[in-house]
């Protein structure tokens, strides 16, 4: 009657939605202001003033058929322009618009990106900690899914253990830097040690491993850190973007796939992007935000807010006694658990109105994740609370 794997997914909400249905019942019970809700990645920044004004120029032409109508399966040819044009200004990649494939967010370019590559017997490498939904997705395009550890002091990939991951089967590596869970961001030397494993597998075994690099949280970054482009340190690099969170809007999924110019097959695989798009049924991404994205396209995220909640968490929860990763990146802290099941230590920070997010659900038990794209009001309330917890545990 059903399929059973869709059923499982479907009737089992992820643990970061539970939290978050939990805490809207929690709050209707005792009041929004003893909830400190740090369960999802929905930023609180609002979406820049360009976004506003693109679509108030849309919406003001005489013929809106155009812009609501369907666009190319690929995307609007002008509005791949500019994003390969952004592309190459920043980063001098020589991406051209036939190698950017327009998508409903940066799920979507996985899922497409995914399909477009699995084959049967195909394995995907996956670098702990790593977003859920990974799994998900690898598995939905026949793909077998390898779970790679990350180094506890740096929270960079082991590079040992990828070395020993990598096998004739494997078709590609995900690579999310900045990194959510963790905020940390990956060095360029680390980068590079994963194009040299990939390069030195790939002619050992006549294949060639795609690196997908996630990159949703690509402009949230602190301090100057340097986020490289994979582009340029690996030939056989599909970055799957979106502007979900630098652009603050989650909501109205879209983002692109861009292949690498020098990407091997590039035409082939582009075709492949085609097809699995067309296979998923996504028709083309929505037609108003392709143009809006397009117009916005060089726009930055108000990182200054962001900075201002992560210097407040992380030093305050620092000084209390809490271990975390000083994240450089995206908008998580990634916290060591109190006791040895995270799971535990989560229910156990319900009863102060803290919703953190076990790691084991990110592939890093041991760990939960404080989303701080919350109000900065929000965290200063959450403060005394987080101060109980640690105190419990040392009665
Ligand atoms: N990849 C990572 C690492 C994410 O954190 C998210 C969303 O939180 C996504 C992909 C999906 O992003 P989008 O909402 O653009 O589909």
């Amino acid at each position: 009657m059903y399929n059973k794997t869709m059923y499982e997914l479907g009737s089992h909400r992820s643990v970061i939605r539970d939290l978050f249905e939990f805490g809207k019942k929690r709050a209707a019970e005792v009041g929004a202001d003893k909830v400190y809700d740090f369960s999802l990645g929905n930023p609180n920044v609002p979406a820049p003033d360009g976004v506003k004004e693109a679509a108030e120029k849309l919406f003001a032409l005489p013929d809106n058929t155009v812009v609501h109508g369907y666009t190319s399966a690929q995307g609007d040819a002008d509005v791949r322009k500019a994003v390969a044009d952004s592309i190459n200004a920043r980063f001098s990649a020589g991406v051209t618009p036939d190698l950017i494939y327009m998508t409903c967010g940066a799920a979507a370019s996985l899922t497409v990106t995914l399909n477009a590559l699995c084959e049967k017997g195909d394995e995907f490498i996956l670098l702990a900690p790593f977003f859920p939904e990974y799994s998900v997705f690898v598995k939905a395009a026949g793909g077998t899914p390898v779970v790679v550890p990350f180094d506890e002091k740096t929270f960079a990939p082991d590079l040992t253990a990828l070395e020993k991951a990598v096998t004739p089967h494997t078709k590609g590596i995900i690579v999310n830097s900045p990194n959510n869970p963790s905020g940390a961001v990956y060095s360029r030397k680390t980068l590079e040690k994963i194009a040299d494993i990939l390069s030195a597998a790939g002619e050992k075994f006549g294949t060639h491993i795609v690196l997908i690099a996630d990159e949703p949280y690509r402009e949230l970054v602190y301090d100057d850190i340097e986020v490289p482009y994979l582009m340029n340190i690996y030939p056989d690099t599909v970055v799957c973007y979106s502007w979900s969170k630098s652009l603050s809007m989650p909501g109205e999924r879209i983002g692109y796939i861009a292949l690498s110019p020098a990407l091997n097959e590039k035409e082939a695989v582009y075709a492949a992007v085609c097809g699995a798009g067309r296979a998923l049924g996504y028709v083309c991404a929505p037609a108003l935000f392709q143009r809006i994205a397009a117009a916005c396209v060089n726009e930055l995220p108000d990182i200054e807010a962001y900075r201002r909640n992560r210097d407040l968490i992380y030093s305050s929860l620092t000084e209390m006694g809490y271990d975390c990763v000083h994240p450089d990146g995206a908008f998580y802290l990634f916290v060591r658990s109190l006791e040895p099941d995270a799971n535990a230590f989560s229910d156990r920070a319900k009863n102060y109105g803290l919703l953190i997010v076990p790691g084991d659900t990110f592939g890093a038990p041991g760990y939960v994740r404080i989303s701080y794209c919350v109000s900065y009001e929000m965290i200063k309330r959450s403060l005394p609370a987080f101060r109980a917890l640690i105190d419990s545990y040392k009665k």
